[in-house]
């Protein structure tokens, strides 16, 4: 099918954000018109909401777990019965299709639901065992609230990645001060607002507007904890500004994830799978499928079905596309350069080529024979593109796929042996027979490795994230054998000695 909109593909891209008399303002991607304006966070605004969030996220944590729970699911609760009005505000301030803008507050509001549920569980206070030498003592574990964790966020998933921070943190009993990419600044304020309505009485989740330089001011600003999604460049930024007060980070970077397809894969599924990861989104997604190493036995059949699937695809500015335009103006260079490079290095395109970019919109494009060391293998491209090289065996795919500094998420196809390659491969997260499904999973810890950062959002792992454990020894009878006391004796001690033997001194 050809592309739904052709207008779109003559012009130059307009701007995507701009600040104007203090004003953050947003735009459409495609056609430049004005979405909203929101005045720009200065240093005392941005002291002055963490000091609110410090007296809020008391109050808030005093709450305790039962209301919070049920103010958590109303909220999620208010943003599913919204998700017409969210979506809309998500294509026209981000570009993104419709039917991605929905499926993405879908996965949202389980993620809401799930911390809601699951935080008393992890997170509050239980015994932990105790030591055969010193049973006098009892251990309780609880992991209390920081204070104010302070959210930095993308644009490309404009709901879905800082609410793996923000729910998580408030069900955690923190008070949270967000502030959104300014390529979707509306969107965040959609759902800050919603979240007020459901808690009204104090701000314990407010927002800060602004370009890089208001993150910056969010991460010096004294918050307890600094949660933030984005480019590994400027994780590296945030880690920095966060260093000068010893304030801890969770950084959730870039990735260049891999789909690895075995010999005995179901190929249909397997190029279905690597189609939709490269080019859901237009290809703006942290965890999308980048490149796939494909066994040479279904190499040719694996080609042949993304070569036609991609053909089918519709792009172009309308909210129905499959493929949406791109958000960023300046990532419209990135992958020009990558598909540049890939056919100047000797690889050839089966779809797209060197015009797939034009204005903001990105053809799909299917990149075949590119070497290993080109730029479209090794760095994000962050567009609708995929490399597909030809392995010989499983040893090789996950050699080539763990050959980048990146380690966020990856994919694997084979009837039998799909956990054991995904078990090999150095990234936070892997799909086995499918694409992104761990994303889909509340329980699963969403996070990476290496240049995609450290840290995990969602499950276990993303509430204790936004808890610091609090252990607390209780005495709950005299000691036999006291030690921790100057008034110890030579028999206490070696009777200790006797039962540090008895319980350790074998050599199995
Ligand atoms: P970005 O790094 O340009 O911006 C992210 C946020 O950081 C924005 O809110 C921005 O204003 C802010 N920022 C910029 N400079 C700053 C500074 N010096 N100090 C503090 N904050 C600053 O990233 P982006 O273009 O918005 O998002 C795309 C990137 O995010 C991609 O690399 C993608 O892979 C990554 N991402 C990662 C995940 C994940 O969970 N690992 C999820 C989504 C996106």
């Amino acid at each position: 099918m050809t592309p739904i909109s052709d207008g779109a593909l003559t012009a130059d891209a307009p701007g995507a954000s701009s600040v104007a008399g203090g004003e953050l303002i947003s735009t459409n991607p495609t056609t430049g018109d004005e979405v909203a304006r929101f005045p720009v966070a200065t240093a005392d605004s941005v002291a002055a909401a963490v000091a609110r969030g410090r007296a809020a996220g008391a109050w808030w944590e005093g709450l305790g777990y039962a209301e919070r729970k049920r103010r958590l699911l109303r909220f999620r609760s208010l943003l599913t019965q919204r998700i017409p009005e969210v979506a809309a505000l998500m294509t026209s301030e981000g570009g993104k299709p419709s039917v991605d803008a929905t499926l993405e507050v879908f996965v949202t509001v389980e993620h809401i639901a799930w911390a809601a549920r699951n935080a008393r569980k992890v997170l509050g206070p239980h015994r932990v065992p105790g030591s055969l030498l010193q049973p006098e003592y009892a251990g309780r574990l609880e992991y209390r609230p920081y204070g104010v964790i302070g959210v930095i966020g993308p644009w490309n998933y404009p709901i879905f990645t800082p609410m793996g921070s923000i729910a998580y943190a408030l069900a955690a009993g923190n008070a949270v001060v967000f502030k959104p990419s300014e390529y979707t600044p509306a969107v965040g304020q959609w759902f800050v607002d919603v979240f007020q309505e459901v808690v009204p009485e104090h701000p314990v989740l407010q927002i800060i507007h602004g370009k890089g330089e208001a993150g910056s001011l969010l991460c010096r600003s004294g918050v307890d904890k600094l949660a933030f999604t984005g480019s590994t460049a400027t994780g590296k930024k945030v880690m920095a500004a966060c260093a000068e007060n010893l304030t801890p980070v969770l950084v959730e970077c870039g990735g260049k994830d891999a789909l690895i397809v075995d010999a005995d894969a179901d190929v249909a599924a397997a190029a279905d799978a690597a189609l939709w990861g490269a080019m859901t989104n237009a290809g703006q997604s942290c965890v999308g499928i980048e490149r796939a190493y494909v066994h040479e036995r279904v190499y040719d059949d694996f080609v042949r079905r993304v070569v036609d699937g991609a053909g089918k695809l519709t792009y172009g500015d309308h909210p129905g596309s499959d493929v949406g335009p791109i958000t960023m103006p300046g990532q419209r260079e990135v992958i020009k350069r990558h598909i540049g490079d890939a056919l100047a290095e000797g690889g050839r395109a089966l779809v797209g080529g060197p015009d797939s970019v034009r204005g903001p919109i990105a053809r799909p494009t299917v990149l075949v024979d590119v070497p290993e060391t080109s730029s479209a293998v090794c760095e994000e491209t962050f567009g609708p593109t995929i490399t597909i090289a030809r392995v010989s065996s499983m040893d090789e795919a996950v050699a080539k796929a763990n050959a980048v500094p990146y380690g966020l998420g990856g994919a694997v196809f084979s009837r039998r042996n799909g956990v054991r390659i995904a078990r090999r491969l150095r990234t936070g997260m892997v799909a086995v027979n499918s694409a992104f499904s761990f994303a889909v999973l509340p329980s699963l810890p969403f996070g990476g490795v290496g240049q995609s950062g450290f840290g995990r959002i969602h499950g276990a792992d993303g509430l204790r994230e936004f808890g610091r454990a609090s252990s607390i020894a209780v005495r709950r009878m005299p000691s036999t054998v006291p030690l921790l006391t100057f008034r110890r004796t030579e028999k206490s001690v070696k009777l200790g000695h006797r039962i540090v033997k008895l319980l350790h001194g074998r050599s199995k």
